[in-house]
């Protein structure tokens, strides 16, 4: 008999949760995006101890039927994706539908959902099913996700201090607010209220609630396109400066992406304006054909590759420059503070 065996579903999730599930703020990712997915316009997240102890995240979304919520945690269970054309014109955050099978497997999760019509609550730990039963409740999705890691001991020491851990899902919630101005989110932690944004739509509303309302006024919209692509957002006075370039955040096609000639080209735009070793606060959305976006480059789907980069790099420096030109010839009254 030969030594090859195909390892069993539950196995193969907490294999793959090592690659999805690193720490708190990468639950909170997955839970949030699903939100997103499900046309969500109020997200809310509660965190005990960074996530540690647990991370509930409640949507106004489509929700699920019972049988879709049971399947949900199946790997590559997904209503994303049906066939390979679609790898290629992906609106959805997620698509690979292993997110929910991942974080079971390596936590206690109690899920509600309900699409409007039926519904259920169900109980899992380390993957396994333990209770379920059908609920009445309106439609959205409430799950809580505790005690991550318990059954994965390496992972738990990896864990560093709360305020890492937090530190990490801060930077993601306020990503999320940024992209998605339309979606009033919260984010509680130790029921301290850390941000809330009003989901209508303003972006210097969010711009405040993350940035203060001082700095938010100090950022100027913009907006240009080429063939391509169209691109808009709100670019800080070059007397608005951090010390990192984490402040420079980029949306394609609604997804936050890091990319470094991206930055660059923000970078480049500000020209000599911007003192040494300090960079602005950007916000820019492009947006273009899915085609010309491919997201699908790593798990955690953070990069992307961009068709007709250059004419797009050009399209960013160009536009940004000009309105730094603009405000530049208007003397500023306290530049250099
Ligand atoms: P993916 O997001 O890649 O499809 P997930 O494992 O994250 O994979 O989720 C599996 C499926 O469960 C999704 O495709 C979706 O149909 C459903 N789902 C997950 N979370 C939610 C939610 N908050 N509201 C509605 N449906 C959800
Ligand atoms: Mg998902």
């Amino acid at each position: 008999m030969g030594k090859i065996q195909i390892m069993d579903e539950w196995l193969s999730n907490k294999i793959a949760a090592g690659e999805v599930v690193e720490r708190p703020s990468s639950v909170v990712k997955e839970l949030v995006e699903n939100a997103i997915d499900a046309g969500s316009t109020s997200i809310e997240i509660f965190l005990k101890e960074a996530g540690l102890h647990s991370i509930q995240v409640i949507d106004n979304g489509s929700g699920m039927d019972e049988e879709d919520a049971l399947k949900s945690f199946s790997r590559h269970a997904t209503s994303k994706i049906e066939k390979e054309q679609d790898l290629f014109r992906i609106r959805t955050l997620g698509f690979r539908g292993e997110a929910l099978a991942s974080i079971a497997s390596v936590s206690k999760l109690t899920l509600r959902t309900s699409d409007g019509n039926g519904g259920v609550h169900l109980y899992m730990e380390g993957g396994h099913l333990k209770e379920h039963q059908p609920t009445a409740l309106r439609r959205g999705t409430d799950i809580t996700v505790a005690q991550l890691f318990f059954n994965t001991p390496a992972r738990l020491k990896y864990l560093k201090t709360i305020q890492t851990e937090l530190g990490h899902t801060i930077d993601f919630v306020n990503r999320i607010a940024l992209g998605y101005p339309t979606i009033a989110v919260k984010l509680v932690h130790n029921g301290q209220t850390l941000l809330q944004t009003n989901g209508r739509g303003q972006v210097q509303q969010v711009l405040a609630a993350i940035y203060g309302a001082h700095n938010a006024k100090k950022m100027l919209p913009f907006e240009g396109g080429n063939q391509d692509y169209k691109i808009h957002g709100f670019a800080s006075l070059p007397e608005v400066t951090r010390a990192s370039k984490n402040y420079m955040s980029l949306f394609v096609n609604g997804r936050w992406v890091k990319h470094f000639v991206i930055q660059k080209a923000i970078i480049d735009a500000y020209h000599t304006y911007l003192p040494i070793e300090r960079f602005p606060i950007v916000l820019l959305y492009v947006e273009g054909d899915p085609q010309l976006t491919d997201v699908n480059v790593h798990p955690a789907k953070h990069q992307v590759r961009l068709s007709k980069e250059p004419e797009l790099l050009k399209l960013i420096e160009d536009t940004i420059r000009s309105l730094i030109r603009e405000v530049i010839r208007i003397p500023l009254a306290e530049k250099n503070e």
